[in-house]
């Protein structure tokens, strides 16, 4: 264990009181006793009483003093301690997003359940020795099953030769057979860094020797690596994480959606010989468990992971990839909300580890830090193997608008049945759930409206329910207006993804077609298996919301159309240009990835609109340029600082006073503004009225500080109502 560490430093001889940090919204850690005989490192793990229960926390301070009143710190948790760096990690987080620690904490403690059982080393059987005295049949299926030699638990053993546990033990005992303990599964099988190493592009070769070049040294450097969808940026990556894996050190590649990125894997098994070690939610907690653990060794050399994965204990941490980094996923927005792209940034800081930051479609604040010198930008400006990008067009709706009550105009129709007859893939994409946005009474004018919210439930069809796509309140689409009692009058507002597959069906009754979304039936795998066999050419039109739009690879998909490009860019939240520019990028960078050219059609009511002008260009600098201006001249991030403050309550009135109590008692020091409050775009969410504050500072205004302030001046929130801070928000409902 390296200097910094210091866990095992007797930095706590002596020391009778522990504070500890407990995993709980608090922003402050108890204090408790330390019993005679039981030795304390801060970092530690450690049971405590709390109320009338026992939790677990980490001690965060050793210090003498007078502890008879204090609680007793109960036991020490045999697990790994939290390291001198992931404290000060979960200190810097609480600090900048004024969270509670106690819930930053709870983002990097994971601790074994003392009553848990712990795992047991599985044991195994091998035919060793010579065969028994006493020969039964059941003994002869037994021999003959594990005939070979190879190692097979005893469980399988005894399933396959149909004998009871009880013979293969006599037979242990007998000593013909032997037992080992079973290897534990793949949490640190070790990749070969020049298992299958590709022959790179001049690009891409260049890339690699500056991001070599970049990483040299032990300390913190970071990257932006841009480069046009489909240019090989992960090829790139992969040759700075073979490098780190040369030199025995670890890796973390974050990414967005890794439970459905089966490409992904497959793509670095070939690669590297053996496959990541995976971290994300659809992975059982056994192996979580134990990718922690050998994470912690340092055994584990390379793991894939969603944004928690930032929160492993790594043992000597070389490289930290963010793949896709302008996803707005990497934002976690409850709880202890955080950036996990700026969190990479920090967290490599304290490792002094590299950071490659990767996008076809980078956003403005890594495009300003790249700009500014602080990321080194490397680019790769063409697709990998000759490949063209999608010759865009923009299909004007005023004028070539399709019929009522569709939504597929005349021209992109005759595309697809032309890229159909061809033989080839299409995409239409259309980022909204379910069959329409809105259901209206035509007799009355009632729309259906969510109880908890106020947002508009989205009919789903083949769920047969209207549902709210924010509390997940869900009822059954009546027969008759709730309102007027008229029956046959209700009428869906409005295209979703299962509204367009109806139209497809009609259009093209005799294409391979499938909806993807995140409504998908059959959860988070077979999701995973549809996007492979898309990829493997087994539909002909694929129709899919953003899930679609990311990262993945399909090599027949020759058109992509765009069903309504304009969504998202009348929104007023700062961040609708980047967004629409971002997701439209994407989608239409999946047409022509393969050996033909693909194409791209833009549904749009506005084709003058900068963002569409820009992405019609084929030139991002447009876009970039434009927006950077605009950001520059309007004071936003990254050239200002922004915080958002929702104040929400039961009762509206309540909601109201507090915000403006609040609004009140803010100071406006030089370089600081206060905007609102206002209510919020949802106003009423989960059965919560919300009004919002916005703070807006110049770049060298200390955020925090001025917050903090400003909090502990305000009014204290009582009853049901609750203060959310969110620094850097990225989204504005
Ligand atoms: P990006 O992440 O930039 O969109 P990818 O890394 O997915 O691009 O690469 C696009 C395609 O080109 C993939 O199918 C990939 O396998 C292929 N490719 C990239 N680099 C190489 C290489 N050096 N040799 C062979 N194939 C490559
Ligand atoms: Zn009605
Ligand atoms: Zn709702």
């Amino acid at each position: 264990m390296d200097q910094e560490d210091g866990n095992h430093d007797e930095t706590g001889a002596g020391a009778r009181v522990a504070d500890v940090l407990i995993p709980v919204a608090v922003d402050m850690a108890y204090s408790y006793s330390v019993p005679a005989g039981l030795v304390l490192n801060e970092g530690d793990v450690v049971r405590v009483p709390l109320g009338a229960r026992e939790t677990t926390g980490v001690v965060w301070a050793l210090r003498s003093g007078q502890g008879g009143n204090l609680k007793r710190v109960g036991a020490r948790v045999d697990c790994a301690p939290l390291s001198e760096r992931m404290r000060r990690l979960v200190d810097w987080i609480a600090w900048y997003t004024l969270n509670p620690l106690g819930s930053a904490l709870s983002l990097a403690l994971r601790a074994p359940e003392p009553d848990a059982r712990p795992e047991r080393v599985r044991l195994g059987v091998r035919l060793a020795g010579p065969p028994p005295i006493r020969m039964t049949p059941a003994r002869a299926r037994a021999i003959a099953a594990a005939e070979g030699g190879l190692l097979i638990a005893r469980s399988a053993l005894s399933d396959m030769a149909s004998v009871s546990a009880a013979v293969i033990d006599a037979l242990v005992d007998e000593g013909t057979f032997v037992v080992e303990p079973l290897p534990v599964a793949d949490a640190a099988e070790r990749p070969d860094p020049d298992h299958l190493r590709p022959a790179l592009s001049d690009g891409q070769r260049s890339a690699a020797g500056q991001l070599a070049a970049l990483f040299g040294e032990r300390q913190f450097a970071a990257a932006l690596l841009e480069g046009v969808t489909g240019s090989g940026k992960t090829e790139v990556y992969f040759e700075a994480v073979a490098d780190a894996v040369r030199q025995g050190r670890q890796c973390l590649i974050l990414m967005p959606e890794i439970a459905l990125t089966a490409q992904f894997i497959d793509r670095f098994t070939a690669r590297f010989g053996v496959p990541p070690g995976l971290w994300h939610s659809g992975v059982s907690g056994r192996r979580r468990d134990r990718l922690h653990a050998a994470v912690a060794s340092g055994e584990a050399l390379v793991v894939a992971g969603a944004r928690s994965a930032l929160f492993l204990p790594f043992r000597d941490l070389a490289l930290i990839v963010v793949d896709e980094e302008h996803e707005a996923a990497y934002k976690q927005e409850d709880g202890a909300s955080y950036h996990a792209r700026d969190m990479a940034i920090v967290r490599a800081r304290f490792e002094k580890a590299g950071v490659i930051l990767a996008s076809a479609t980078p956003s403005v604040e890594s495009r300003v830090n790249a700009e500014r010198g602080r990321y080194l930008h490397v680019r790769l400006e063409q697709r990998f193997g000759g490949r063209t990008l999608p010759d865009l067009k923009a299909i004007d709706l005023t004028r070539e608008a399709a019929p009522r009550g569709r939504w597929i105009s005349p021209l992109l129709e005759t595309e697809v049945r032309r890229n159909l007859e061809a033989g080839e893939q299409s995409l239409l994409f259309l980022n909204r759930r379910g069959y329409a946005p809105l259901t209206l009474c035509r007799t009355c004018g009632h729309r259906f409206q969510c109880p908890n919210c106020s947002t508009w439930l989205v009919d789903h069809r083949f769920r047969r329910a209207l549902v709210c796509h924010h509390c997940g309140h869900i009822e059954r689409r009546p027969e008759a207006c709730p309102n007027c009692a008229s029956v046959d009058s209700l009428t869906p507002c409005g295209p979703g993804v299962e509204r367009l597959a109806e139209e497809v069906a009609t259009l093209f009754p005799e294409a391979r077609t499938i909806v993807l979304s995140s409504d998908f039936p059959g959860g988070t795998e077979r999701l995973k298996q549809e996007l492979q066999a898309v990829a493997e050419g087994a539909f002909q039109i694929v129709i899919g919301t953003q899930l679609v739009a990311k990262g993945h690879n399909f090599p027949g998909m020759t058109l992509v159309g765009v069903i309504d490009a304009d969504i998202g860019l009348t929104s007023g939240d700062p961040r609708a240009a980047e967004r629409t520019f971002q997701v439209l990028q994407q989608v239409t960078g999946r047409a022509g990835r393969g050996d033909r050219p693909g194409r791209a059609l833009l549904q749009t009511f506005q084709p003058r609109h900068p963002v569409i002008k820009a992405l019609l260009s084929g030139d991002p600098e447009t876009f970039y340029r434009a927006e950077i201006a605009s950001r520059e001249a309007a004071g936003l991030p990254p050239f200002g600082r922004l915080a958002a403050l929702i104040v929400s309550a039961a009762e509206r009135t309540d909601a109201e006073r507090h915000a403006r109590d609040l609004a009140r008692c803010a100071e406006a020091p030089a370089g600081v503004m206060v905007l609102g409050p206002a209510e919020a775009p949802i106003a009423l969410l989960r059965g919560r009225h919300r009004m919002r504050l916005l703070v807006k500072t110049e770049r060298n205004v200390d955020l925090q500080a001025y917050l903090r302030a400003w909090l502990k001046r305000g009014p204290k929130p009582r009853g049901s109502i609750r203060v959310m801070v969110d620094v850097d928000p990225q989204s504005f409902f």
